[in-house]
């Protein structure tokens, strides 16, 4: 693991601290869980959840989880076969890629890529081959020939984002199509990362890859309960796919953490018929109108998402007092906290190429008020030069 160092959101959060910045870096609400949802862990916790909880998850939340998927998606998954808890969506991801890849092996992901990962695929042992989202004027696309290029005979596995963090795009049927044909074609395994499920604004609609025909036999769906409800601490994730690939990921799990978040789960059970309703969508699209207004009137040149926490911001195209002159996303992020005061990711380090060098991400799931502060201290900062 030589090269992967800290976290760059660890990083980022360490700068936010020392510098007294605001932080719009990690992607994490500044507001507690959805209603109900604290109440029901406390009480879980008081009754004596406090022991280790069945290793696949309890039967409670495996059921909801199932429930959920046929409820949203139409897909039937049995619960006590096809549904694994995790801890949390990272948990569920390198379970897959360890359960499924390993030497020799290569897995197909787009960049910009979650950075765990880069991390769970050179964990297994296996390579990475990247294929690039661009803009493509409303939203973010890929080139099919690129992905067709990017499958060599030694693909295993293509793991997707959707939607898709850092970019805040929602992949469209055309786009789901295209990933789902050359799954088929090379017979690949699908891991679909879909934690910003109920994230989504404008009404565009999520659709999970397992939809679609001949996919749900060979994908695993992954999603977590940390974004829906505003409770990215409590790591409860999940798996869903055929029995076959289930049980691999669940033998593995068993080795990672075997089980977490006793008080929790039963707590999330409670909520998830309810996902829909309680997901913070409409906050969350004001929170992204408020941000995406204030850092353009500041002058930057705004990538506007469908979903998500996020908005991408490009140097390039943005004005020179606000990047003070700097097209690089490293170096701008390094020195944004102490020439405004805010901090944000460099969108760069999700890249494998150079495509991404001039990207910065800003988190918009702060309070209005907290958001305000931060476009404020962007347009000062840009103002002095
Ligand atoms: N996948 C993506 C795309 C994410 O953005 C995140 C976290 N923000 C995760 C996975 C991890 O989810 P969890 O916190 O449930 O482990
Ligand atoms: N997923 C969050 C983000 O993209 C951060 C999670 C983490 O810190 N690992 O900001």
């Amino acid at each position: 693991m030589r090269g992967f160092g800290t976290t760059i959101f660890a990083e980022m959060s360490a700068l936010a601290l020392t510098t007294g910045s605001v932080n719009l870096g990690q992607g994490f609400p500044d507001t507690d869980g959805v209603d109900g949802i604290l109440d029901a862990a406390a009480q879980a916790l008081r009754e004596g959840a406090n022991q280790y909880p069945p290793g696949p998850g309890i039967p409670a939340l495996r059921q909801a989880v199932a429930e959920h998927q046929q409820r949203n998606y139409d897909l039937a998954y049995d619960p006590d076969t096809e549904v694994l808890v995790t801890a949390g969506a990272t948990e569920a991801i390198a379970a897959a890629l360890l359960a499924l890849t390993g030497p020799g092996d290569e897995v197909v992901l787009f960049e910009p890529y979650y950075d765990s990962y880069a991390a769970c695929v050179a964990l297994a042992g296996a390579q990475r081959q990247v294929v690039t989202l661009e803009p493509d004027g409303a939203g973010w696309g890929f080139d099919p020939g690129a992905l067709e290029r990017a499958i060599t005979p030694r693909t295993k596995l293509l793991l997707l984002n959707t939607p898709h963090n850092p970019t805040g795009a929602v992949f469209d049927d055309r786009q789901l199509a295209a990933v789902a044909d050359v799954a088929i074609r090379h017979d690949l395994t699908v891991v679909s990362d879909e934690v910003y499920e109920h994230l989504v604004f404008d009404g565009a609609q999520h659709t999970p890859i397992a939809t679609l025909p001949g996919m749900r036999e060979r994908t695993l769906t992954i999603s977590s309960a940390g974004k829906t409800f505003s409770v990215t601490g409590w790591k409860i994730g999940w798996v869903c796919a055929p029995p076959p690939l289930l049980a691999a990921v669940r033998t593995v799990k068993q080795f990672l953490t075997y089980v977490n978040g006793a008080p929790f789960q039963p707590a999330v059970a409670g909520v998830l018929d309810r996902a829909e309703q309680l997901a913070p969508r409409e906050a969350l699209q004001q929170q992204r109108d408020l941000l995406c207004a204030g850092l353009e009137a500041a002058g930057f040149d705004v990538h506007r998402p469908q979903a998500t926490y996020f908005a991408t911001v490009d140097l390039r195209t943005s004005a020179a007092e606000v990047t003070g002159s700097r097209t690089d996303a490293v170096s701008f992020c390094r020195e944004l906290p102490q020439r405004a005061g805010v901090v944000a990711i460099p969108s760069s380090v999700f890249y494998d190429s150079a495509a991404g060098d001039a990207f910065v991400r800003f988190a918009f799931c702060k309070r209005p008020a907290v958001l305000d502060d931060a476009v404020r201290r962007l347009r000062e900062a840009g103002a002095a030069r």
